[in-house]
């Protein structure tokens, strides 16, 4: 789903896949078969190059980064040995090869029941088709660029590279019959800033081109001849969210301040450099979570000391004289990396992770913290731990920072001798011993994704118990008390970089509990600070002391709930 409304005439594209011949060839035309492959491959790798360096600059890195997927599926040896094998032996045209093995891949990975491992199989036949098009010299299906009159695109799928050639001037919003809200196509459509729904199951076969509708991507419906009524009721949300969307620019240059004259830092989570442009262009105070491992994630290769550190630098000289906390790798979890062989573990979220990783990798941790700390001459650099479970580990990492500083000064390569590092507070063990951590950093930040999911045991990735993963459980409530009281009593601040803190109903629980300061993804910061605008620090104590002595977490919850509708209603109005 993808916020906004919209409403116009439909353009239904209907699944038209190339007819794939098979063809029988002669010993002397295999050769130049194979030339044909590697022509197309070579050809389609160029394209996908071009289309990701489009994606990175007009929507950002992390959107770009989907289209790594795609080379990696280009360039997948297994498929590729495959291919060839059957051209050899089977003695067929490259077409039918490639594509026989590729949907027989792709069928596959669509059939498994994990969301992550489908979203490949889109993967897949989103760049199948591209080869194949090259190979029979077919311009791709429909060119969307080419559209000539604003409409609501519906489709089965809308592959990626469909989307990031969405003309945002001619197409007023998409509909799908796959995909979920974690699914590429919808993030894509969530940083493009047009209305979309997908997982609509059959909408491609049963609507038509041309018939009018209402596309709601706030709920996830399409409306076909929607009513006077209907559109009545929709054309006051629409303004609504204008008259939000205005407000929301009006306090871009503004600070985060509350209206009882409380400055509360707001910062923004960052995946690469090249997002420090975003964070600038929704008013936050600086990055509060750069989440390093995304630099590690697909590739080739480990980035090495240099490449990390004119990473670094990058976004602390581009954010400069803000701050920017450069948290050290959280590989492991849901995060892999091919080029590490991370066993499969039983419990990967109780497994090898994190700084546990980092403590036993040796030089991976030592070219990190290396580049991390040159890059502090360039800008406002500060580095957390992430996963700290008890004092031992963070003793190792300290030491560490101490004796790479040493090496840094004895080669004399700058760095800044007083810049901070703290730890993030992310198990329930790190949050009991708070008190002995915060003599040893200068700053906790604790990341609620993983806070929860250890304390209340619920798996931040399983959609079957996604109705128990509550924040506003009495235990974390506690939990993030004893926390802020610990890092106050050494005189320490605290941050909340988790999902958390992006979340406008629950704000002003975080704030009267004592943090410091927030850190959320940048198209959110404008709505976190407008609530901020609008909260008594003094209400937000008070909401704080019912939450501490309430048994319940649907209680809690619903009084947190009520204080930001009041105060900021214009935030919630349209759910
Ligand atoms: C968290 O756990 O809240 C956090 C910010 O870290 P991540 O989501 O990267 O695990
Ligand atoms: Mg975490």
């Amino acid at each position: 789903m993808s916020a906004g409304v919209c409403r116009g005439r439909l353009l239904v594209l209907r699944r038209n896949r190339p007819t794939i011949a098979r063809r029988q060839l002669s010993d002397n035309e295999l050769a130049e078969e194979i030339n044909r492959l590697e022509r197309a491959l070579v050809q389609t790798r160029q394209q996908i190059i071009d289309i990701q360096r489009r994606v990175s600059e007009g929507m950002g890195a992390l959107e770009g980064s989907i289209f790594d997927a795609h080379l990696l599926v280009l360039e997948d040896r297994t498929l590729l040995d495959e291919v060839a094998r059957i051209i050899q032996t089977e003695k067929v045209n490259v077409e039918h090869a490639y594509h026989s093995v590729a949907e027989r891949y792709a069928a596959t990975l669509a059939a498994i029941d994990d969301e992550y491992l489908r979203e490949r199989g889109t993967d897949m036949r989103d760049v199948a088709v591209r080869v194949l098009n090259n190979l029979l010299g077919l311009e791709e299906e429909i060119d969307l660029r080419q559209l000539k009159e604003p409409c609501i695109i519906i489709s089965h799928d809308l592959t990626p590279s469909n989307t990031a050639q969405l003309d945002k001037r001619h197409v007023l919003g998409f509909a799908t019959d796959v995909g979920s809200k974690t699914s590429h196509t919808a993030i894509m459509a969530r940083s493009l800033r047009i209305p979309a729904v997908v997982g609509l199951k059959n909408a491609s076969e049963e609507l038509e081109t041309g018939q009018y509708a209402l596309l709601d991507g706030i709920n996830g419906v399409i409306i076909i001849n929607p009513s006077d009524q209907t559109l009545f009721e929709y054309g006051q949300i629409m303004l609504r969210q204008d008259t939000l969307q205005e407000s929301l620019r009006d306090i871009l240059r503004e600070p985060a301040v509350t209206m009882d004259g409380h400055h509360v830092v707001l910062s923004a989570n960052i995946e690469q450099a090249a997002d420090a442009e975003q964070v600038k262009a929704n008013g936050a105070e600086g990055v509060g979570l750069f989440r390093t491992e995304y630099l590690f994630l697909n590739r080739g290769h480990l980035p090495g000391e240099e490449q990390q550190y004119q990473s670094y630098r990058e976004a602390a000289a581009a954010l400069k004289p803000l701050p920017v906390v450069i948290r050290t790798l959280d590989l492991g979890g849901d995060k892999f990396l091919a080029q590490m062989r991370v066993p499969t573990e039983l419990n990967p979220f109780l497994g090898w992770r994190a700084i546990r990783i980092s403590l036993q990798e040796r030089d991976v941790f030592r070219a990190q913290l290396r580049a991390i700390l040159r890059a502090s001459a360039d800008g406002n650099v500060k580095m957390m731990f992430p996963m700290i479970s008890g004092l031992d580990e963070l003793n190792q990492a300290n030491a560490l920072v101490e004796e790479y500083k040493a090496e840094l000064r004895h080669e004399g390569i700058p760095f800044d001798e007083h810049l901070e590092v703290g730890a993030m507070i992310e198990t329930p063990s790190s949050a009991v011993v708070a008190d002995s951590l915060a003599k040893r950093v200068s700053f906790f930040s604790i990341g609620t994704n993983d806070l929860i999911q250890y304390s209340l045991a619920v798996d931040r990735m399983n959609e079957k118990i996604a109705h128990l993963y509550e924040p506003s459980h009495p235990a974390i409530v506690r939990l993030i008390r004893m926390i802020v009281d610990a890092a106050h009593q050494h005189g320490i601040r605290v941050s909340v970089c988790g999902e958390m803190a992006g979340d406008p109903a629950l704000v002003p629980l975080l704030l009267g509990l004592g943090v410091d300061e927030l850190s959320v993804a940048p198209p959110l910061v404008p709505q976190i600070k407008f609530i901020i605008r609008r909260l008594r620090l003094s209400d937000a104590k008070q909401l704080a002391s019912f939450a501490l002595n309430c048994e319940a977490a649907a209680e809690i919850l619903a009084r947190c709930q009520d204080l930001a509708r009041r105060i900021a209603p214009n935030l919630f109005e349209n759910k």
